[in-house]
């Protein structure tokens, strides 16, 4: 069997465990953004999310610029075998056995070549091109999952952030792949997943402990935070 479709199968599997034993699922894209408030969390839990039109717009140029990925996983498959290297939005998840829940998510994109993962690609839109440290934990836990799918050690794995926007410029290059023609690059940074291994085990560690209730949510740690938070008129533990 092929490597994405023995990722596929473990990713089922691992989602039936979890609901048989009454797991929660925490998404990775969650677990990334309580990294600047907690608390946040617990108010879209009670309120409920808050959708944008930016973040609607956002949607929409994420797809474009993922045009380039296979979704067909007998057709990447195929490609795979046949030598050429696949860009592919994997959907990957673990159970985390101490925490007793699954971290789940699905990549914007990982490539695979001759049966093996070898970068990970996490995309941005902002209108500020700068990279957070959200980013590089979102993406650090793919990798994590796929290194706990796999059972190897994925050390020499490439992360790649990507933070664009869109305009119509005719069609672009970057780092060798051709990119939609309405979206521009605006920044683009590649770390080796050894690199931030332990930095992403530990933010895990941590952030899974509030997750799965064993200590109270943190709150913002900036005064911006809060600035630019959708609960601000509502939230009573907001930094004046
Ligand atoms: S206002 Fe500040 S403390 Fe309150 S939820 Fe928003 S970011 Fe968190």
């Amino acid at each position: 069997m092929g490597i994405l479709r023995t990722i596929n199968q473990v990713f089922n599997y691992t989602n039936s465990i979890s609901k048989i034993l009454r797991y929660p699922k925490i998404y990775v894209s969650e677990i990334s953004d309580s990294l600047y408030c907690e608390w946040r969390k617990v108010l879209e839990l009670n309120y409920g999310k808050v959708r944008t039109k930016e973040m609607r717009e956002g949607t929409k140029i994420h797809k474009e610029f993922l045009s380039f990925n296979i979704s067909d996983i007998d057709e990447a498959e195929i490609q795979i075998q046949s030598g050429r290297s696949v860009s592919f939005p994997a959907k990957v998840g673990f159970i985390h056995k101490e925490k007793k829940l699954m971290v789940s998510g699905q990549v914007d994109s990982a490539f695979f070549y001759q049966d093996r993962v070898v970068k990970i690609l996490e995309f941005k839109t902002r209108k500020n091109p700068k990279i957070y440290e959200s980013d590089i934990l979102q993406a650090g836990i793919y990798a994590l999952s796929f290194e706990e799918m796999i059972g190897k050690e994925l050390d020499d794995l490439e992360i790649q952030i990507v933070v664009g926007q869109r305009v119509d410029r005719g069609s672009r290059k970057h780092n060798g792949s051709a990119y939609s023609s309405k979206v521009e690059i605006n920044i683009s940074e590649s770390y080796r997943f050894k690199e931030i291994k332990k930095y992403v085990s530990k933010k895990l560690d941590y952030i899974l402990d509030f997750w799965s209730g064993r200590r109270e949510p943190n709150v913002a740690f900036s005064k911006d935070i809060c600035n630019n938070c959708h609960f601000y008129r509502i939230c009573n533990r907001k930094i004046l």
